[in-house]
């Protein structure tokens, strides 16, 4: 694991830190979730819910997941067996890997990915077979005939990240149909990671790879609590899949954490059938957010394109006369006082990234605008 010794994300915070420049690199938000459902694991705690829940997750969280799936997506999920509760999607998308990869199986990610898919890859001895996204009429996307390439006899599982961290593209129900013929033709395993589920602009529709005929027999859909209700450090996620999928998954979770804490549980399990009210707000108050974000990019020199989801803006440096994000990332603090993430860093082939730069729009307007006065130096060096 040396290669993953240090993250991107430890040294910008950190940079953040000793500069006192703003943090727009990490994507958390610096508001709180639906404050019900805060109450809700106060009262779970206060109450006495203090010790190891059930292995498979507090059976009224999975009943709920079950349901908010049934009613957004129609999938039907039995909560006893084809629903498991994880320590975030992070602990999810280990756990499928290292349950369904042997060493030596390869599995597709499309490059930018999220940093801790490359990390369960490895962690299985699988092999990562990266199929790039790349900017096209303002959005990243990927060559349906690049991703037809990228399969081989030993593929086992294609990863699928929509809406996407870190560029913000939702995939289109074309581009789910060309994923979900390939996993068809080729028996792949489906691992969607659906976090920013909920978190779509501009009437853009999340639609669940799953959803697609042939398709739910063969994936495993993550989402978590997490970003749908800023509760990041909450980690609490969950699995969907068929039984057989499920129970591989949940023995290798056992092992690795046993079970999820029990007080985010009930809180969550509350949030998912009674505060997807507060989640509509918070859609449109992060789609206010990415425009706002946005138009100070713009103003202060930066190629924007515009994400149809997630926290994230990602930006080209070369119209600022800069070619290496990594470099630009580093001395933003001292230009402008703001850190943010270079893109680079989420490829196994950096060049196809090299120039873009990720910025986080989930923080308050102040701290939004003040970035954006900070950032409008860049424009008169
Ligand atoms: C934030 C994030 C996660 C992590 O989710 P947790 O529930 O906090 O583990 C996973 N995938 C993507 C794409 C994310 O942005």
């Amino acid at each position: 694991m040396r290669e993953f010794g240090t993250t991107v994300f430890a040294e910008m915070t950190a940079l953040a830190v000793r500069t006192g420049a703003i943090n727009l690199g990490q994507g958390f938000p610096d508001t709180d979730g639906p404050p019900a459902m805060l109450e809700r694991a106060a009262a779970a705690i206060g109450g006495g819910l203090n010790q190891y829940p059930p292995g498979p997750g507090m059976p009224e969280l999975r009943q709920a997941v079950a349901e908010h799936r049934k009613e957004h997506y129609g999938l039907v999920y039995d909560p006893d067996g084809e629903v498991l509760v994880t320590v975030g999607a992070t602990e999810a998308v280990s756990a499928t890997v290292l349950a369904l990869c042997e060493a030596g199986d390869e599995v597709l990610v499309f490059e930018p990915y999220y940093d801790s898919y490359a990390a369960a890859i490895a962690l299985a001895g699988a092999v990562r077979r990266p199929v790039a996204l790349r900017p096209v009429d303002g959005r990243f996307a990927f060559d349906p005939d690049e991703l037809r390439a990228a399969v081989g006899p030993r593929t086992r599982a294609i990863l699928v990240n929509s809406p996407h961290n870190p560029t913000g593209t939702v995939f289109t129900r074309d581009e789910l149909a060309a994923i979900a013929a390939l996993c068809q033709e080729h028996d792949l395993i489906a691992i969607t990671d659906e976090v920013y589920e909920h978190l779509t602009y501009d009437g853009v529709e999340h639609v669940p790879l799953a959803t697609f005929p042939g398709m739910r027999e063969r994936t495993v859909m993550i989402s978590s609590a997490g970003k749908t209700f800023s509760a990041t450090g909450w980690k609490t996620g969950w699995v969907c899949a068929p039984p057989a999928l499920t129970t591989a998954v949940q023995s290798v979770k056992q092992f690795l954490t046993f079970t999820a804490s029990a007080p985010w549980q009930v809180a969550v399990a509350y949030a998912l059938r009674h505060e997807l009210d507060w989640v509509a707000a918070l859609r449109r108050d992060l789609s206010a957010k990415r425009d706002r974000l946005m138009e100070g990019l713009s103003a202060a020199g930066f190629g924007v394109l515009r994400p149809s989801g997630t926290y994230f803006v990602q930006t080209d440096i070369r119209p600022l006369g800069f070619a290496d994000g990594i470099a630009f990332t580093r001395e933003l603090p001292e230009l402008a006082g703001v850190v943010a993430i270079p893109t680079q860093v989420f490829y196994d082939r950096p060049e196809f990234g090299r120039h873009f730069v990720r910025f986080a729009f989930c923080k308050r307007d102040e701290v939004i605008d003040e970035a954006a006065t900070r950032l409008a130096a860049l424009g008169r060096r």
